[in-house]
């Protein structure tokens, strides 16, 4: 066979990836949100499910960017609804995960990833089978409670709340498939080991719709 007939094979054999859901999960103050957002600027090939919550905005918020914000009374009407993949209420407000839209998303071939906490974490893993589960983590827990602290957009209280929950999230880690330790100056560091986990998650076997 001429090379250019094999390369024309091989192409018609290249068809779109199938999409998969990728959970990046962790404690409060691992900087989940900045790690995904390096990685944002190194490739493109994912989504990043925009969630519904009962939170107000606060300063770093970009609206229908972040969060779809919403009254209490309309998130449990999602609730009753079965809108949800997976909801959880989290330091007191109310957070979850759109169905309709992963399933879109995964139906397009995209990497879907749901930057979310621990208990809606572990709902997604019992829901759905072919899940990649990633637990972001500072290197030392007092790291992460200096972070919230520093933060300085959440009050007192919250944040000694948040630092109290982790306690549980930490003792949930080995339920997770991956660790990125996303170490105080490392964020590279971090960035490379998520990308590479997606990297080879792209790579599995199962996933590939080539067949010989
Ligand atoms: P924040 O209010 O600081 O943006 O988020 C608080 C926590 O809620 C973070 O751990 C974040 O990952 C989590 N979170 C954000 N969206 C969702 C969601 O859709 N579902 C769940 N279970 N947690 C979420």
């Amino acid at each position: 066979m001429a090379e250019d007939s094999v390369n024309e094979t091989n192409k018609k054999d290249i068809e779109p990836q199938m999409g998969f859901v990728v959970i990046v999960s962790g404690v409060s103050g691992a900087g989940k949100g900045t790690v995904i957002e390096k990685v944002r600027s190194i490739r493109d090939d994912f989504v990043l499910s925009i969630s519904t919550t009962t939170r107000t905005p606060r300063g770093e918020d970009i609206v229908g960017e972040h969060y779809h914000h919403v009254s209490d009374d309309a998130f449990h009407r999602l609730v009753s609804e079965g809108a949800f993949l997976e909801w959880a209420e989290v330091h007191g407000h109310y957070y979850g995960t759109r169905k309709a839209w992963v399933e879109d998303k995964l139906r397009e071939g995209w990497i879907v990833i749901l930057e979310i906490d621990v208990q809606g974490a572990l709902q997604v893993m019992e829901r759905l089978g072919d899940v990649t589960s990633v637990f972001v983590t500072p290197s030392d827990r007092k790291v992460a409670h200096e972070r919230l602290r520093r933060r300085g957009t959440d009050e007192k209280e919250d944040i000694e709340r948040r630092i109290r929950n982790s306690e549980w999230e930490y003792e949930q880690m080995n339920r997770f498939s991956y660790i990125v330790v996303n170490e105080s100056g490392k964020l590279d560091e971090a960035a490379a080991t998520l990308t590479a986990i997606l990297t080879a998650e792209k790579a599995r076997m199962h996933r590939t719709k080539i067949r010989p």
